[in-house]
């Protein structure tokens, strides 16, 4: 999409393609002194490897706004993955559209990966032209503001964090101290086993045609995994659609979020999930509106969501997603490369396949592989669990997450990844780590009554993997863990295990960490 051919231009505007807000205060005017270019480059498609769902949600939301503008009378440049003037980075894409426009200000929204803004800090350097950034007017906090909140202080609780923001913006509470229903946090109520005779709505899908530009992404070479039905494609890719799932989750789904955030169900990829990160993380929604409307539905139908299914949703958006946001740009560029534990191990192939005979993981990765989408507990307490026992090195966990997820962009995925579920920093984002038996999984899922493994053994070669890994993880890691308060109990609970038990596990688990691959 050109609608810039041969004219000149003062003002060049870059548009990231997580940067897609509809709502910002840049498009509220028309100006023709203004090009906006937007691009599909090499650089973003190839800087880790993606799943093809989440490339061609990116390239069809990019298009689509690009579109958006233009109809609404804004100059714009898309740049397509194929187009012949397409340098595919973005310093000589710029360059280019530059000195053809005869720019003589560049202009750009400040970036959420530390990697990108670095990139274009260091470009505005080379440039004689003037430059400016603009806020990307998305987020409730700025990118500081969780450093400023805790001060000197060294530990950083999401809790204090959360009821922190709970109080700055006015949400769920009475009056200026006190939290809706006299309690900051309902977990004790949320987080319930699954009721199998619950139904579960369908989430909403769309039905795109993509053919065309998954067509694109193949003609350009661009390396990718996992599958995608590009003819019916179901992600929201647009702000319409992205209103259309807000509004069906806080209908459909809120009523049982919270109780049910935990469960995973074989049948039932996201349950009471929201599905709403990836237009919430490229910006097609806000997190203001996103909780508004939530908390307008809970007002209005106060007998159907309980307090503590809004409070459980709210948490996520306020407290989780900004909290992530405030920790990623309070301790990049290290944070990128803690490795607390000094992990090594190799992910295991079938990560990438989703063929092991351990259940709940050739689910979950199946699942994954299928529709670039899992829940936060299968990222957490499947993968993720499985990762840190089995002593994977968190770069490569890194690189899973970051190229699978639909919603995966590095300000967010790193410390959940790094941080929360790998406990890579040490103990800045989770007060210990998130690591389990089978007994877990099988509260929380269907999946270990059809598994190869018995989920009550824990050595033996029908022994689930996770029990034995479990137990080692501890021993091996005892100097490093055995002082902390929270994990006290697994501690005595080993001074009361004799030194053969023990062993006997320490060499199951060695064994099954040298055979991870089969598995
Ligand atoms: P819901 O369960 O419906 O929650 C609603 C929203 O709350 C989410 O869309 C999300 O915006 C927000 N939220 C909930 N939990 C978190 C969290 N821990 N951190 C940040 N936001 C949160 N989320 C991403 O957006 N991108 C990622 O790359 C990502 N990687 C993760 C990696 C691991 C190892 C783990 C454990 C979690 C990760 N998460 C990530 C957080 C969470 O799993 C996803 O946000 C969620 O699963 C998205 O699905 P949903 O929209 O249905 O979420
Ligand atoms: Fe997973 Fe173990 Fe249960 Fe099998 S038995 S599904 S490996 S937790």
């Amino acid at each position: 999409m050109k609608s810039s051919e041969g004219k000149k231009f003062k003002i060049l505007r870059l548009i990231l393609g997580d940067q897609l807000n509809y709502q910002h205060s840049w498009f509220q005017n028309v100006d023709n002194d203004v090009l906006y270019t937007l691009m599909e480059i090499r650089q973003e498609t190839d800087y880790v490897r993606h799943h093809i769902q989440k490339i061609i949600a990116f390239f069809a939301s990019m298009y689509n706004f690009a579109s958006w503008l233009y109809k609404n009378g804004h100059q714009v440049h898309h740049i397509m993955i194929n187009d012949p003037e397409n340098r595919q980075s973005l310093d000589a894409n710029l360059n280019f559209l530059i000195s053809k426009h005869g720019i003589e200000k560049f202009e750009y929204i400040l970036p959420d990966e530390y990697r990108m803004n670095q990139q274009l800090a260091d470009y505005c350097k080379t440039l004689c032209i003037s430059t400016q950034v603009f806020d990307s007017e998305h987020f409730m906090t700025t990118r500081s503001e969780l450093v400023e909140m805790f001060g000197d202080r060294k530990q950083f609780l999401m809790e204090s964090f959360y009821r922190y923001m709970r109080k700055k913006h006015h949400i769920l509470m009475e009056g200026a101290e006190l939290p809706a229903g006299g309690k900051w946090n309902f977990d004790a109520e949320n987080r319930s086993t699954f009721n199998k005779d619950l139904p579960i709505p369908e989430p909403l899908v769309f039905h795109h045609d993509y053919s065309q530009i998954l067509e694109e992404i193949n003609k350009a070479g661009v390396d990718h995994f996992g599958v995608a039905n590009a003819v019916d494609f179901p992600w929201p890719t647009s702000r319409k659609e992205a209103l259309a799932v807000m509004n069906y989750f806080n209908r459909k789904l809120l009523p049982w979020f919270g109780k049910f955030q935990d469960a995973m169900l074989t049948t039932s990829p996201s349950l009471f999930h929201s599905r709403i990160s990836f237009a919430l993380n490229i910006k097609m929604l806000s997190p203001t509106e996103v909780i508004e409307s939530a908390i307008t539905t809970w007002q209005e139908q106060p007998d159907l969501i309980s307090l503590s299914q809004i409070e459980g949703y709210v948490r996520q958006i306020i407290g989780w997603r900004e909290y992530m946001r405030g920790i990623y740009w309070a301790f990049m560029p290290d944070y990128k490369s803690l490795n607390y534990f000094s992990s090594f191990n190799k992910i295991p192939d079938w990560f990438w396949t989703g063929k092991t005979k351990m259940n709940c993981l050739h689910h979950s990765i199946t699942q994954s592989l299928e529709t670039a989408y899992a829940h936060h507990i299968q990222r957490l307490m499947l993968t993720g669990n499985f990762a840190l026992l089995s002593g994977i090195h968190p770069d490569e966990v890194d690189k899973w997450y970051l190229g699978i997820y639909i919603d995966a962009l590095e300000w967010v995925q790193l410390p959940n990844t790094r941080g929360m579920s790998q406990f890579a920093d040490g103990g800045v984002v989770g007060s210990k780590p998130y690591v389990s038996t089978a007994n877990y999984i099988n509260k929380m899922s269907d999946y270990c009554s059809k598994c190869r493994y018995k989920r009550s053994e824990r050595t033996g070669p029908d022994a689930c993997p996770f029990n034995s890994l479990y137990w080692d993880f501890y021993i091996r890691n005892e100097a490093l863990l055995s002082r902390n308060p929270r994990i006290g109990m697994v501690y005595n609970q080993l001074k009361k295990m004799g030194d053969t038990e023990k062993s006997v596990l320490q060499n199951r688990a060695d064994y099954l960490k040298n055979h991870l691959n089969d598995l």
